[in-house]
């Protein structure tokens, strides 16, 4: 069984504690790799790194730093399947879907970042013949990411791409339970020929390593993507330190779909933005809703679609849905759709967990007929459960689209060019599709409203997000010597 180990400092280390925990293959239940139980002395080992590091990091150029990034591009790129293999292994996602998106769009966080760091620029302003101010990005100091684990190596390296282009130094925390890339990318950081230090990983529960991570003074930033609950946290810890703080947390998406829309296209999609990586993409959408006129034809077409979906071995390139990411998440899940039937709910397909050798699958789950305040139409379930509930007018489709505490992600689906912009700006999100859904330029932000987001990544976002700005105003005797 292969033992994962932190990375700090450029050398390979057991945790100091000696503890491992177990880490599971979700589509058999067996135990496949080991992983540090790391606590506070290694977060401070970790630091004390990156720390280190710092001064002679962020004197690099843009173009040094952009090509040593490039070499973590290139050398997924090179090792593309094997780490789409191992993220499925860890992750229980299909292999397909790792080796078309997690593991594509890894490399590409690399390049894009490289790319986009020669691209910050400041502000220039001649105020009046004798004054100019202009302002002066400089990299922040070290920094924590922290990741979960539906997206694994993805989600990790859109953080650490900007921090390092940047010029910060970083401790990368990916989650517990799917630490296999963030492993193979850190071997990947030994070749690529980083100077030691600057890119750390440190592997572990967050309940043991989030505290130092969150309120060690030599830390300046915490990017964090997860749980509202955990956004929380981290937030109780850092704010009060005035760390720079980007939260990516939870949401509860809607759908909201008009008789108007493009029906075919609509419908694929739909199904796809409902059960993708077995819903386990924050920009899922859970809620949909129907305009009346078009619910029955929708209903009847979508669950027919859905109970076609194949759930099974994510090895095998027929299988749509593979496993969930844990028993725990698996029990979550089937305790909502039980909550579903005990608040009314009708299942309209799926609704129970399949049984196949040791493994954590649920079949793709519609219900009907739940209140939009029901707690399975309120809580981030996070999983293949979906709700359909008609509607009556836009308003009516705001205010029910409107009614949780999250704000992440919305699609619109209308041929009405002003409605579908009546829409985009009524919906409380970070962002609205609009007969689309997962279309993602990166040189947009990213980030979620309400309790699902504070502070925006992406772009060049992402790059002020881990600079420091400082305005320097010139007077010259240019006029009056
Ligand atoms: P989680 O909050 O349990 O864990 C996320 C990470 O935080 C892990 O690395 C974990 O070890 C760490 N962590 C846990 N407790 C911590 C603490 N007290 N201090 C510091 N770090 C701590 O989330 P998860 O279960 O891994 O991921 C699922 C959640 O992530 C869902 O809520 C989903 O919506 C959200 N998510 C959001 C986005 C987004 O862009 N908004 C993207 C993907 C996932």
């Amino acid at each position: 069984m292969e033992k994962i180990l932190n990375y700090i400092n450029g050398e390979w280390i057991a945790p100091s504690n000696g503890q491992f925990l177990p880490n599971k293959n979700p589509a058999t239940g067996a135990d496949y790799s080991l992983v540090p139980d790391s606590d506070a002395s290694d977060a401070e080992a970790a630091i004390f790194a990156a720390h280190a590091a710092f001064p002679a990091w962020s004197k690099t150029t843009v173009r040094e730093r952009s090509h040593l990034i490039r070499k973590l591009a290139d050398l997924i790129k090179e090792n593309a399947d094997t780490l789409a293999m191992e993220e499925t292994i860890d992750n229980g996602k299909p292999l397909k879907i790792a080796g078309t998106v997690d593991i594509p769009r890894s490399e590409l966080n690399f390049r894009f970042f490289a790319d986009l760091a020669m691209s910050l620029h400041g502000e220039a302003y001649r105020s009046d013949s004798n004054t100019m101010s202009y302002t002066e990005h400089t990299p922040l100091g070290p920094v924590v990411c922290i990741s979960p684990w539906n997206l694994p190596l993805y989600l990790l390296t859109w953080k650490i791409a900007p921090a390092l282009a940047a010029g910060c130094t970083v401790v990368a925390k990916p989650s517990e339970v799917t630490p296999m890339t963030a492993y193979r990318l850190s071997q990947f950081t030994a070749q690529a020929g980083f100077p030691k230090g600057v890119l750390n990983f440190l592997h572990g529960r967050g309940s043991l390593l989030g505290e130092k991570l969150c309120t060690d003074p030599r830390v300046k930033a915490i990017s964090f993507t997860g749980s509202t609950q955990t956004g929380r946290s981290i937030s109780t810890l850092a704010a009060p330190l005035f760390k720079k703080l980007a939260l990516e947390m939870g949401g509860k998406n809607p759908v909201v779909i008009f008789k108007d829309a493009e029906y075919e296209k609509m419908l694929t999609t739909v199904v796809r933005s409902s059960f993708s990586n077995q819903g386990q993409i924050c920009l899922c959408g859970s809620r949909i809703f129907i305009e009346k006129p078009l619910y029955e034809q929708f209903k009847k077409d979508f669950v027919q679609r859905v109970s076609q979906l194949k759930v099974g071995d994510p090895l095998n390139s027929e299988t749509d849905l593979g496993a969930v990411v844990s028993k725990s998440h698996m029990e979550k899940i089937l305790s909502y759709i039980k909550k579903a039937r005990d608040e009314g709910g009708r299942i309209l397909t799926g609704g129970e967990q399949l049984k196949i050798s040791g493994g954590y699958f649920v079949k793709p789950t519609v219900i009907e007929n739940l209140d939009y305040l029901s707690s399975v139409n309120q809580d981030e379930i996070f999983g293949p459960v979906v709700t359909i509930t008609p509607f009556d007018s836009e308003d009516h489709a705001v205010m029910m689209a409107n009614s949780t505490r999250y704000g992440l992600a919305a699609s619109v689906w209308t041929t009405d060019l002003n409605r579908s912009q009546r829409m985009a700006r009524k919906i409380d999100a970070g962002i609205v599709w609009i007969n689309t859904w997962m279309n993602r330029d990166l040189r947009t932000p990213f980030g979620g409203v309400k309790e699902s987001g504070y502070g925006r990544e992406g772009g060049i976002e992402a790059l002020k997000f881990f600079s420091e700005v400082k305005t320097i105003c010139i007077e010259t005797s240019l006029e009056n010597p």
